[in-house]
């Protein structure tokens, strides 16, 4: 425990003051970490904070980082330095790193990083009010244990989603050993929350007005293994989708090796559940899925889509696939070249391999240049563009329901929504025009007729009759 002289003047100007501390959060990373921003905000608000709306503008800065690849942690790592810059400067008082960055690299960042008040880990977070408390005194924490904490319907929130659409994470960590993946040591195991548990917490979201959750975890197909012994997630599905104050529930992250035929018919005979289904494939030449330990082949793969296609009349797929894993042959991208082809996912992410040291996939031989990894990914994505293009011109004269995000930023542009195809942050917009001058607002839940697409996007009008 230190505490630096410029932590003794910080101690004396927040306690200098009368009014209520106040507390920035910057979320990085995913939405699962935006769950757990959102809980550490929700107990220092009950704990008398004010929550500011900006990191850079408050009394104490707090980080939540992600550190599942180079580039997160790179991200994460210039984030917190830049706010030290604003504290060396006296414009915010304390600075608090949590989450994965934290959970991994303390040791190191304890001696690299002296401005940073307290290190959090990625599941000790529940204790930020003892936390600031301590550094509020000028004590310097390291607070990291085992990750095994996993938050309820109990646990405060303090929303940082506009007020249309929540986050809810049915359940946390992993068991499987992608070789690519560090999460499950920074996650711990899976770990689920009971069937009642989340369906109180959409059902609270619903009668606050919210008209679309968004179901993450992990691994969210594992759902219920820890607790029941076997896969819940139909179940899970069929009772969220008896909730009467929700409109719109949204699955993400389902493994592939675990998307059963209970699940897909779940999804398909649920009228809530949107039509999409979230399945990182990562790729489909056997040698790469194999070195990447995903526990499927590449035959398995082509029958899961004919499978989600059959039993989900109209899904949309979203996959992601990684380019450059080490040991991948020319003959091995052309094959995931040759597949997305065929396939024509509706969308698609893609990623060059990022090197981890500690992980299995970071001691395998033939890691790929990085300019080879450049290319493959670049060669992908115009491919995908093109798969695109096609795809979203065959929406155009169809009606779709469309949930209206806001009013667009161009205002010749009308507003703008999402349909049941996109999935915040990471998919396309629907731009819509109102021809009668019909005033939409965010939660809006209506029926859009496409009348012009672009790359990742689509235009419409709202259909009133
Ligand atoms: S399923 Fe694989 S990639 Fe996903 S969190 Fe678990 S180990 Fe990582």
């Amino acid at each position: 425990m230190l505490a630096s002289s410029s932590m003794r003047l910080s101690m004396k100007s927040l306690k200098a003051s009368s009014k209520k501390i106040s507390v920035g959060m910057l979320s990085l990373g995913c939405p699962k970490t935006l769950v757990d921003s959102e809980v550490a905000l929700g107990i220092l608000q009950n704990e008398d904070y004010e929550i500011a709306d900006s990191v850079t503008d408050c009394d104490v800065a707090i980080v939540n980082t992600c550190a599942f690849i180079h580039d997160a942690r790179k991200e994460s790592i210039e984030k917190i330095l830049s706010l030290s810059v604003l504290k060396d400067e006296g414009r915010i008082q304390k600075l608090v790193v949590m989450g994965c960055l934290a959970q991994k690299y303390h040791h190191e960042l304890k001696d690299q990083m002296p401005q940073v008040d307290a290190f959090v880990g990625s599941a000790d977070f529940p204790k930020i009010a003892e936390i600031l408390n301590d550094v509020r005194q000028g004590r310097r924490v390291v607070e990291v244990g085992k990750p095994l904490f996993l938050y309820d319907y109990d646990s405060p929130r303090f929303s940082l989603t506009p007020s249309h659409f929540r986050y809810v994470k049915i359940s946390e960590g992993c068991n499987h050993k992608c070789s690519f993946c560090i999460i499950p040591d920074l996650k711990g195991l899976h770990r689920s929350r009971r069937i009642e548990d989340v369906m109180s917490e959409v059902r609270a979201h619903g009668r606050a007005g919210v008209k679309e959750v968004i179901l993450t975890g992990q691994d969210t197909t594992f759902y219920g293994r820890d607790f029941a012994g076997e896969f819940m997630l139909p179940e899970l599905l069929r009772s969220l989708n008896s909730v009467d104050e929700i409109s719109w529930i949204r699955l993400l992250y389902a493994y592939p090796a675990h998307l059963s035929d209970a699940i897909l018919d779940a999804i398909a005979e649920s009228q809530k559940i949107v039509k999409y289904v979230d399945v990182p494939l990562q790729h489909i030449a056997d040698p790469i899925l194999k070195s990447m330990r995903r526990g499927v082949t590449s035959e398995f793969i082509r029958a899961l889509v004919k499978r989600i296609r059959q039993r989900i009349p109209g899904a949309a797929i979203r996959t992601t696939f990684i380019v450059g894993f080490p040991g991948e042959t020319e003959q091995d991208f052309n094959e995931l070249l040759d597949f997305l082809e065929e396939t024509k996912f509706d969308r698609l992410g893609v990623f060059p391999y990022s090197y981890e040291q500690d992980s299995y996939s970071g001691t395998l031989p033939d890691q790929i240049p990085d300019e080879i990894k450049e290319q493959r990914f670049h060669q992908a994505m115009s491919l995908q563009q093109k798969i695109s293009k096609k795809n979203f011109r065959q929406l155009i004269g169809k009606t779709l329901p469309v949930l209206i995000e806001g009013v667009a930023e161009e205002k010749k542009q009308g507003f703008v929504g999402r349909s049941y195809m996109d999935a915040p942050d990471v998919d396309g917009l629907v731009y819509v025009k109102s021809k009668s001058n019909h005033k939409l607002k965010a939660g809006d839940l209506i029926p859009c007729r496409i009348t012009d697409s672009f790359e990742y996007d689509l235009a419409g009008e709202y259909v009133t009759d």
